[in-house]
């Protein structure tokens, strides 16, 4: 069997990832299969180190090794913050109006990935799989072909592909796309990504369509497919029936006995809809006033990205509208919103799930989701809350049994709230029981399998 090698921008140690993700765990589960490495940034950012170099670390966890590097300050900023986090992650979000062009982030961006791409290169086996992370590292495989690698590389996006016209507001839109040509297999989260690949490739490269998935452009033939990531359903369960989350549960429970808990929870991202949420729970309390002094909405939204300004000026911006509906509509003894800008411990996250009538997962655009699976895996199957889901989640393609909503339609989806408030148990327990299946289906453990069995199958020729 090939060794498996997982290059992505965060390590994180099999060992002691138990709680700490469906995605770690799954990862790490992978690569102990057959002995693996893992690749990737140390999380480390060295003050006046020189660009394009960093010291390597490696450590053992059982039959895993962990190799990473550190990076420079002026590379870490134009790389991750930069051209990561400030261009790519707003196009590929559909947010230009949110991108900061920078011509100097590219050089830091190239850099980095030449770097890992050298420090890879000598830990390399002939026979090794390579299976590459997200977007920070797109130009990975075309470096470490360009180093010589012949492996077999694959290559995962986590979030979205944005179709063509929007793509091509990047100013290196050419180069992202021909930098995937470098490798066997391309993951998407979504059917709709991978048609957004094939147009792009189609219209801008003139790549030759050999079949619905397979591509040849650049004297080299890729393989491009929706491999939904899914969630550990049956860990996320166990969660929810172990000591801290049944200790949640009933501390809500308790609280919420004579009144409607609706939750979100997510990092502060502008992907993630906030602020337009916290409207429509305003649209339902005004058009709706029975919900008034019921109707609690808890928003948990952990802090994310806090060195960039959009995210500062998106905290303000919620809180300034939580405090305007608490003003309005709060009582002496009841306040609609409950936000809380902190992390909530993995442990005690699915019993607030198992406690809310309604989950609101409503972004704007989102690669996948994984709440909208974690809220469904946590749920009593007898009594099950309802899933509000924006049709812009990658999870909208598989979870149609959902109340789907348009975001942006602040009175459209106040009126899908109520349903979900309304809506009779036997109904409540239909729904949840498709969409069990479907998380079930398609958990993390199928999610792995089938990209490194269709990485292994596929191949040029
Ligand atoms: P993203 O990757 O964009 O953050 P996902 O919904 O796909 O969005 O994954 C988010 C993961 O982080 C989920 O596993 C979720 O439980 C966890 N998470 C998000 N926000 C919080 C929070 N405030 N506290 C604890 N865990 C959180």
């Amino acid at each position: 069997m090939s060794r498996l090698v997982v290059v992505s921008n965060r390590v994180s140690d099999p060992r002691k990832s138990a709680g700490a993700g469906g995605l770690a765990v799954a990862l790490g589960e992978a690569l102990s299969a057959n002995g693996g490495l893992w690749f990737g940034w140390s999380g480390t950012v060295v003050e006046g180190g020189t660009p394009g170099e960093g010291e390597m670390h490696t450590h053992h966890s059982g039959n895993v090794t962990l190799t990473t590097v550190d990076l420079c300050r002026e590379d870490h900023d134009s790389y991750y913050l930069g051209y990561s986090n400030g261009v790519l992650w707003p196009v590929f979000h559909y947010r230009l109006d949110l991108a900061d062009f920078d011509a100097g982030y590219i050089g830091g961006y190239r850099r980095v990935n030449q770097l890992m791409a050298r420090k890879l290169m000598p830990l390399l086996k002939p026979d090794d799989i390579i299976w590459v992370h997200d977007y920070h590292l797109i130009p990975m495989a075309a470096e470490l072909r360009a180093m010589g690698c012949k492996n077999r590389i694959g290559f995962f996006l986590h979030i979205p592909l944005p179709p063509p016209l929007i793509l091509a507001a990047v100013p290196q839109h050419e180069w992202l796309i021909r930098s995937l040509f470098a490798y066997d297999l391309l993951g998407f989260q979504a059917q709709s990504d991978v048609e957004h690949f094939s147009s792009y490739v189609g219209k801008e490269v003139g790549a030759e369509a050999l079949d619905k998935h397979q591509f040849r452009a650049f004297g080299r033939k890729v393989q491009a497919q929706a491999f939904p990531i899914g969630i550990d359903v049956d860990e996320f369960a166990a969660l929810t029936h172990a000591k801290e989350g049944r200790d949640m549960y009933e501390r809500m429970k308790k609280e919420f006995s004579r009144r409607r808990l609706l939750l979100g929870v997510e990092r502060l991202d502008y992907s993630k809809g906030l602020p337009q949420r916290v409207r429509s729970f305003r649209e339902l309390l005004k058009n709706y006033p029975e919900n008034i002094r019921s109707a609690t909405l808890i928003q948990i939204a952990s802090p994310s990205r806090e060195a960039l300004d959009t995210y500062a000026g998106l905290r303000q911006e919620l809180e300034s509208l939580c405090g305007a509906i608490n003003g309005d509509y709060g009582e002496l003894d009841w306040m609609p919103v409950r936000y809380i800008h902190r992390n909530v411990s993995r442990k005690r996250l699915p019993g607030l799930y198992r406690v809310a009538d309604v989950a609101l997962v409503t972004p704007l655009r989102d690669g996948m989701n994984l709440v909208a699976k974690e809220f469904i895996a946590a749920q009593d199957p007898a009594d099950p809350g309802v899933l509000v889901l924006s049709r812009f989640a990658g999870a909208a393609e598989q979870l149609k049994e959902a109340l789907l909503v348009n975001p942006y339609d602040v009175h459209g989806t106040a009126e899908s709230i109520q349903l979900a408030l309304q809506m009779p148990l036997i109904e409540r327990q239909r729904r949840h029981q498709q969409l069990l299946e479907r998380i079930r289906s398609q958990d993390v453990h199928w999610w792995r399998k089938a990209f490194l069995t269709a990485l292994a199958e596929c191949g040029q020729d």
